[in-house]
């Protein structure tokens, strides 16, 4: 029966990873409005919640929203009951298993659900399932910073607070991120602050929002971050302006650093990164003296083949200014989804950690799963989501790898792995797409036919899958490939937690009814684990919670009823009940057994890609709008996003666009070696004159049409930022 009522439910906003807390007004199905919650009990949102938050819940409402279960039959999907399509699910995964074998199944879940949901989204697959390879959208935007923050200070997430750290801090140095437009309440709280007297140094090739209101902004060259954060470490070395007091006492490695960014003069710098000496000491010499110092970064610096290097660079600038493990100060991977924190590595939907980051191949760590679970978890590291797809079998090599090996007469740079980068903790190879054949995928939540890079190769191995199962809201690029499509319930419409980019632990409660069938992400997992022999017997999302407390020791104080209590929530880690959570990390030792933090030196490759070439003269790069959010299978259907923005554009610097004819507003065509698509022209000033610009959100126009599958070697995150084309008026 519809509910009437209204339901006001104090929870967390769905979007970004800020985690704006808000009252979600509700009634029946439908979502009727947002108001901001009382600031004294909220982390981030005491201006208020950014466009998003206010005007992006109308697709909770959608027509479009699944109702009931789809089988495919004769080419069409049907509709069937939820003991069908279960029933067929379970059947189906246990012939390809009994062929095949369990490493022949492969699960993603989905950082737009809770921890909960995905918490028993990997316990699925090792535990019911027995397959080592499970993964999340982490892979494909913070897993270079996750890799490279584990291997320098020893947790793979943010070191501090949104409001007492970023938002109070002396110093900023921000690249990579268009913050206004990806995570906007946490750009009003910086700007507030740099209004205030904080400095402001941005980096990055696009000069957006944020940059208007910086003491220096700086162009730099797509790809190159790493020539000029170790041009600046270079140039505090020899100022003698670096910690040494922190650096002596709470670090390793010191004379490694020295050495390897002692190349690293300022003509190199401008040569390599296009950052004039002047901009690049002026930055540095501010940072070093900053009391405080917040360094925050996004996609623009970890979506590159040489990601981890990146992101380690970054974590050594800010070690060597011992700005790490106090107030105000610290890392601060601005994290994209509103749980890609929690659901998307905390609870251990990846394939080198069980929850907790504890490694897969820790006999004593197994030994609790086993203890508890009654089967051991596989004890090898699986495959990553962005190998999945070229492990599946009868699936032509990329498009992407063909034409790059061309390019370069036949080798691909870059691609020897010693030239990449240093160890990433857990990075077995026993898993690779070579010796591996994936003919089975269960996704929760994920849309891979259209964040995958090259979604070409993506769309043709979900097709030659043997099965492909898909728990959505909608009827997605990537369901629209499945055998069985299972109606899931949105975020508005549950009750559990989510972990924002602080590490912020926090409740999300249901305001509206699932439509039709729909259920959630908990429910539907338990009833298939059943199916196949499992009986999880969780009576509610609390039970699911028990069993993450007693697994993972950084939320093993965490439990619903203290976040009942606490509006604020918990910052993991969260050791027992009585403890109070951690705002900021590292204040006594680091997370290591000596309790030093390391300085892993990072190079620039050998051998960069070319930001252009004769052929394709313009260094593509992608991103995020602020009216949507990542591959708009919600916004898209969300009435003031798609007044705002209602298709795709690329943006291109006038001086270019007069070169080529291209006039604002009207169609281009913008190819790569990989594809064509063909979408408005914004003529601005946002870039240079050789970088364009193209959203990630939509279907027509699809950017990944044209992005290589490039993959650092590390962490497996595609090269998004840096893909050579051309562009010409329609
Ligand atoms: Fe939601 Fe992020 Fe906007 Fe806050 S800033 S309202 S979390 S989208």
């Amino acid at each position: 029966a519809r509910k009437r009522e209204l339901t006001v439910a104090d929870t967390t906003c769905t979007y970004c990873g800020v985690g704006c807390r808000f009252e979600l007004y509700g009634r029946g199905e439908e979502i009727l409005g947002v108001r901001p919650a009382d600031p004294d009990r909220t982390p981030a949102n005491d201006f208020s919640t950014c466009v998003k938050g206010k005007f992006g819940y109308d697709y909770v409402g959608s027509d479009e929203r699944l109702t009931t279960p789809l089988v495919r039959e004769d080419g069409e999907f049907r509709e069937a009951s939820w003991d069908e399509a279960l029933d067929l699910v379970a059947e189906r995964l246990t012939e390809v298993r009994e062929e095949h074998g369990a490493d022949s199944l492969a699960v993603t879940s989905s950082s737009k659900s809770t921890n909960e949901a995905n918490f028993l989204a990997q316990k699925f697959a090792r535990q019911v399932l027995g397959t080592p390879h499970v993964d999340n959208c982490t892979r494909l935007c913070h897993s270079s910073t996750v890799a490279a923050l584990k291997q320098t200070v020893g947790y793979g997430a943010m070191t501090n607070r949104i409001n007492e750290d970023v938002g109070e801090t002396d110093c900023y140095l921000i690249t990579g991120s268009n913050t206004t437009e990806s995570h906007p309440v946490l750009a009003t709280r910086i700007v507030q602050n740099v209004r205030d007297g904080a400095d402001l140094f941005v980096f990055d090739p696009r000069k957006m929002t944020v940059a208007d209101h910086a003491d220096q902004y700086t162009r730099t060259r797509p790809g190159t971050d790493i020539a000029w954060l170790n041009g600046m470490m270079r140039h505090i070395v020899e100022e003698d302006l670096y910690d040494e007091a922190f650096v002596e006492e709470r670090t390793r490695q010191f004379d490694d650093l020295v050495e390897t960014v002692e190349p690293y003069t300022p003509d190199l710098v401008e040569e390599v990164s296009g950052v004039p000496p002047a901009d690049l000491e002026r930055a540095a010499e501010t940072i070093a003296r900053s009391e405080t110092c917040v360094y925050g970064w996004a996609m623009g610096l970890t979506q590159h083949s040489h990601g981890t290097r990146n992101a380690l660079a970054i974590a050594n600038l800010a070690l060597l200014c011992g700005h790490v493990g106090k107030p105000r100060s610290g890392l601060s991977p601005f994290r994209g989804q509103n749980n890609v924190q929690g659901g998307g590595g905390d609870m251990g939907p990846i394939p080198n950690n069980l929850p907790g980051y504890q490694p897969v191949d820790d006999e004593d760590v197994l030994d609790r799963f086993e203890a508890s679970w009654g089967v051991r978890p596989p004890d090898r590291v699986g495959l990553r989501i962005t190998d999945m797809f070229s492990a599946v079998p009868g699936v032509e090599e990329t498009v992407s790898g063909r034409s790059e090996a061309d390019a370069y007469g036949g080798d691909e740079p870059g691609t020897d792995e010693e030239d990449r980068g240093t160890e990433d903790p857990g990075a077995d190879e026993g898993y690779t797409p070579e010796n591996t054949d994936v003919r089975g995928m269960y996704i929760v939540g994920e849309n891979p036919a259209l964040s995958e890079p090259d979604v070409q190769h993506a769309e043709e191995a979900l097709e030659a899958l043997d099965l492909l199962v898909v728990q959505e809201l909608f009827m997605t690029e990537t369901a629209e490939h499945a055998d069985v499509v299972l109606p899931a319930a949105s975020m508005a419409e549950k009750y559990g937690t989510v972990t924002n980019t602080e590490r912020r632990i926090q409740l999300v409660r249901p305001a509206a009814e699932s439509p039709g069938e729909a259920r959630t992400d908990v429910a539907i997992l338990q009833d298939l684990a059943g199916r196949l022999g499992f009986d999880w017997g969780y009576g509610s999302p609390d039970d699911v919670m028990d069993e993450i407390n007693e697994l993972t020791p950084i939320y093993g104080g965490v439990t619903h009823e203290r976040l009942e209590e606490r509006g604020e929530g918990l910052q993991w880690p969260c050791w027992d009940e009585d403890h109070p959570g951690t705002p900021y990390l590292y204040e006594d030792e680091f997370n290591f057994d000596d309790g030093l933090a390391r300085f892993v030196p990072s190079e620039l490759p050998d051998e960069l890609y070319p930001l252009a070439t004769e052929e394709y003269p313009f260094t593509l790069t992608t991103g995020r709008v602020l009216y949507h959010w990542h591959t708009g299978s919600m916004t898209r259907r969300g009435t003031a996003s798609m007044k705002q923005v209602p298709e795709s554009f690329v943006t291109i610097h006038p001086e270019a666009a007069e070169r080529l004819g291209v006039v604002d507003d009207e169609y281009v065509s913008v190819e790569s070696r990989q594809g064509e698509v063909v979408v408005r022209a914004n003529v601005e000033e946002t870039s240079g004159p050789d970088v364009l610009f193209i959203p990630m959100h939509f279907v027509h126009g699809a950017v990944n049409r044209l992005t290589k599958e490039e993959l650092d070697p590390l962490s497996k995150i595609p090269e998004y930022k840096v893909t050579n084309v051309r562009v010409r008026p329609l």
